[in-house]
Order: C-alpha cells, then sequence, then structure tokens
C-alpha cells in the first residue's frame, strides 16, 4: 500500500499557478468535477426541498455551533470528563507531531496483545479522517514500520494511486471509473471490467482481511457529544463500524472544535449534515460509540483512546477567521464553487480545499497558505448553500488581506497597486493614465477589444479578450452631450 508524498512546507505562487494549470488541462478531472457538481448540487437542494422548516432547522444547527464555540472550554472538560466516565481515555495534542507521537505510542503498544510469534508488522486499519491528513498521520507511522490501510473505498483508491483525497466528502472525486478500473487491474490483477459493483467486491474482499487482522483501528469523529461523551461517526459504507469494533483497539481522532453539547443537538445535525453532504435523508450508517467493550458485552475494541487536537484551532478561535471553525465537513461549499468546480481539490496543495479550505489553511497553517483565498470569485454561493450559514467570502477577503499585509503577492502586483493608488489619488493624473490606456489598446488592439496583452496583463488575454478603453472617456461625452442639450434648450 502507498501512501502520498508528505506535503512540503510552504506555498509558492508558481507552484499555486502550476497545479491550476495542470487541473485546467486534465479531461478527466473536468468530466469528473462537472459530473460531481451537478449531482451533488440538484440533489442537496432537493433534499432541503422535503426538510420541513428546513432554514429554520440551518438556523438551528448555526446556533448550536455558536454556542459549542464560545463556550468551548467548558463542553471539552464535559467531554473529556463523559468519555474517561466511560471507559476511555482522552489524550490532549497541542500540535500535528504531538498527535502524532501519542498515536505512535498506542499503535507500537497494541503490540503487546499480539499473540505469541506474531512477526508481522503492526496493522492499522483506517477509517476516513481529515484530521488525520491534516496531521500526516500515516507517513508518521509508516516511517516506523506501521502498515496503514484505509478502508473507506475513495481512501483506498487514492492511497493505493499514491494521492491524497481530492474531496472533504467524496475522496476520489477527480476519478472515473476507467481509471479505478485500470488500478485494480494493476495491483489486483483484475480482469478488465467497468462494472462498479465487481471492483467494490474485490475492494470488500481485500479489506475484510485487513479489518479482522488488524492491531488498532484509526478513525475521525464527526461529532462528540459533551453531555454523554458519544462519538458519532456518520458513514455509507460501514467500514467506520469494522475499524471501531473488530480491533482490540481504538484510536478516535478529531479536532477541539468537533463538539456539540448535547444528544438533542445531535439530532440537529445529523439532519444537516447528510443532506448537504451526500443528498441523503441519513447515511447507511449512524454509529453513536460510549466507550470500549464492557464485561458483559459479546464485541467492541478493548480499549478506546479519544485524541483531541488543537494544531491552531484555539489561536483562530480568538480571531477574524473563528467563524470558520463552524464547519462541520459537508463539502457542500465546495460543490458549489465555480473555481473548486474547475480545479478540484489538489490544485490547492492543502488537505483541505475549496471556499472553506482556503479559509481554514490559513487559519491552521498560516501565511504560505492564504493565497489560496485568491482562488474565489467572491460569488457568495458557498455561503448560500452552507447548513451552518459560514459567511466565508468575508473571511476569504480577510486573508487576502492578511496576504496583502505579509508582502506576498508577486513584485509586479504591488508596485501595480500602488502606482494604481498614486492615479487614483489625483483627477489629473486619473485622465492622464485614461488617456494613456486608451492609447495603448487602440495601438495592441483591433476594435473595441485587445486578444493579447504583454506580460503579466496576459494572464487575463490568455483565456479570454480584453475591452479596449474608450478613445473618448464617459466623462468627455457627458459634458459634450450635455453642451448639446444645453444649446437646444
Ligand atoms: S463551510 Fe459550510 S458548506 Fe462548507 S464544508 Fe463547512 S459546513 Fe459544509
Amino acid at each position: 500500500m502507498t501512501t502520498d508524498p508528505p506535503r512540503t512546507a510552504g506555498q509558492s505562487h508558481g507552484a499555486f499557478k502550476a497545479r491550476i494549470a495542470t487541473a485546467l488541462r486534465n479531461p478527466i478531472l473536468q468530466v469528473a468535477l462537472d459530473r460531481n457538481h451537478e449531482r451533488r448540487v440538484a440533489g442537496r437542494d432537493l433534499a432541503f426541498a422535503a426538510l420541513p422548516a428546513a432554514e429554520a432547522t440551518r438556523d438551528r444547527g448555526r446556533a448550536i455551533r455558536l454556542e459549542t464555540l464560545s463556550h468551548l472550554d467548558c463542553y471539552l472538560e464535559r467531554f473529556a470528563a463523559s468519555v474517561e466516565r466511560n471507559g476511555g481515555r482522552v489524550h490532549w495534542a497541542a500540535d500535528a507531531a504531538e498527535a502524532q507521537q501519542i498515536i505512535l505510542d498506542l499503535v507500537q503498544a497494541a503490540a503487546g496483545r499480539r499473540p505469541p510469534g506474531r512477526t508481522t508488522p503492526l496493522l492499522v486499519a483506517k477509517s476516513k479522517s481529515m484530521m488525520s491528513e491534516e496531521i500526516e498521520l500515516n507517513h508518521a507511522l509508516e516511517a516506523e514500520g506501521i502498515r496503514v490501510v484505509e478502508t473507506d473505498l475513495g481512501e483506498f483508491i487514492v492511497q493505493l494511486r499514491g494521492e491524497p483525497p481530492a474531496h472533504l466528502i467524496t475522496p476520489a472525486v477527480h476519478l472515473r471509473r476507467e481509471e479505478v478500473s485500470a488500478l485494480f487491474a494493476e495491483r489486483f490483477g483484475m480482469a478488465p471490467t467497468l462494472d462498479v459493483a465487481h471492483m467494490t467486491a474485490l475492494a470488500r474482499a481485500e479489506l475484510r482481511r485487513v479489518f479482522f487482522s488488524a492491531d488498532v483501528g484509526i478513525s475521525g469523529v464527526n461529532f462528540g457529544v459533551a453531555e454523554t461523551g458519544t462519538l458519532a461517526l456518520i458513514t455509507n459504507e460501514g467500514n467506520g463500524r469494522l475499524c471501531t469494533t473488530v480491533p482490540p483497539v481504538h484510536i478516535a481522532l478529531m479536532g477541539l472544535e468537533r463538539l456539540v453539547p448535547t444528544l438533542a443537538d445531535l439530532e440537529v445535525m445529523l439532519r444537516l449534515l447528510p443532506r448537504s453532504a451526500t443528498a441523503q435523508k441519513i447515511t447507511s450508517y449512524v454509529s453513536l460509540l460510549s466507550g470500549p467493550r464492557r464485561a458483559f458485552e459479546p464485541d467492541g475494541p478493548e480499549e478506546l483512546h479519544v485524541v483531541l487536537v488543537d494544531n491552531g484551532r484555539a489561536r483562530m478561535l480568538g480571531g477574524a477567521l473563528a467563524e470558520a471553525l463552524l464547519c462541520i465537513r459537508c463539502g457542500a461549499c465546495l460543490n458549489v464553487c465555480p473555481v473548486f468546480t474547475e480545479i478540484g481539490g489538489h490544485a490547492y496543495g492543502s488537505p483541505y480545499g475549496g471556499p472553506i479550505g482556503s479559509v481554514v489553511s490559513a487559519g491552521l497553517f498560516g501565511s504560505d497558505f492564504s493565497e489560496l483565498a485568491n482562488a474565489s470569485t467572491l460569488c457568495g454561493a458557498c455561503r448560500d448553500i452552507c447548513p451552518v450559514r459560514i459567511d466565508i467570502p468575508t473571511m476569504l477577503l480577510v486573508v487576502r488581506g492578511q496576504h496583502v499585509a505579509a508582502g506576498l503577492p508577486p513584485a509586479w502586483l504591488r508596485l501595480g497597486l500602488r502606482a494604481w493608488e498614486w492615479v487614483m489619488a489625483q483627477p489629473g493624473r486619473y485622465r492622464l493614465a485614461q488617456r494613456a490606456a486608451a492609447l495603448a489598446t487602440g495601438l495592441l488592439g483591433r476594435g473595441n477589444w485587445v486578444r493579447r496583452l504583454p506580460p503579466p496583463l496576459n494572464a487575463w488575454t490568455d483565456r479570454r479578450d480584453f475591452p479596449a478603453f474608450a478613445a473618448r472617456p464617459f466623462r468627455d461625452r457627458w459634458k459634450i452631450r450635455a453642451a448639446g442639450k444645453a444649446k437646444s434648450d
């Protein structure tokens, strides 16, 4: 099993542009993204249209998330106490390195539970967890000789390809069945087929062996319930249930903010999340886990560990990007975003892509990721579709402001904006610049359009024509018109 290469720290303007160009040139990706957009957005709209009091439910969901974040310290304490009362153990990780180390120690300790004589590498069965992507858990475990197998079908596919997930909810959104078929033929010797049921059965057989021989199961957590210590897992494949109940040790990994106060609040989230994510009333499996196996229970893990990860969230909570922590990771804003639907998740170079990902990445990982916020039209579709009404466009502007304040835009753009400011400060300069621009575009263009502008302005004309500046500005024309009217009066 291969895993995608570790993220290299930082982003550069050139690298982001290059990834965008690669995505735009990829016809398979374009088809896959178009299909995803059409299916998901239409399905989500129908699902909400059929939900009684849908708008009130969204308001309630937002209020629950706001309440949780505004008293996060209390709810975290309550949640941790409830988990421990249920027989689980809670571990606090300040950052990615600490979370990796805690989990590595827990997995290595699980070796003590093995039958004597078993010498194969420690095996981890993993169900989908964006937090594990964020902290690059697989690399850390594999570097210590531990075998990690992703068991969500989409994650299984991208892991075999050595790629990170391309979407919060649908990790293999960038692929068609043809690519999966070729992959399975190469990796498992499968006879050529485009039959999805056949391919799924093959993956199922492979994964079943993993579930029953894994030393540890690792899962994410959709919501932790503070009052009861319950871990809610919302899945469609049943792999989450197998990862969390069959191996003798279960490690649940979650961000600090993924809490709701009560089970009644969870019920509201269960109405919002599946409808927004997959257009379902409810997912195939909703697992509510409350502690390890008890003496009278026939199955379940013998140990349950909950790893609560900060990794920049506490810092975000006090700042202008705090609202991004309301996110319930449904992926709806990705599906509707006119930029994401052209470039896909990999172009962002972060585990969190799309509109909310551009905000979260800058908030958690710093200014190396602030450029992502420029990949937005600020159309507001993300805010409109978000089940908890997160004001993403306003935060994208905040991140853009941080990007500029850190002096990160390219030198030509910074100089250009300074020149623009200087020109705009005086009407005389503005008029002169207008004449110069009309002259230049008149020389470069034909008629009212310019086909090709010189670099760096060719970023515009590479994809569309540029309207030439009017030879006579509107102000002059207005003056002439007004003078003519005065004469006729
Ligand atoms: S920001 Fe809203 S729409 Fe986007 S993933 Fe989060 S909850 Fe879903």
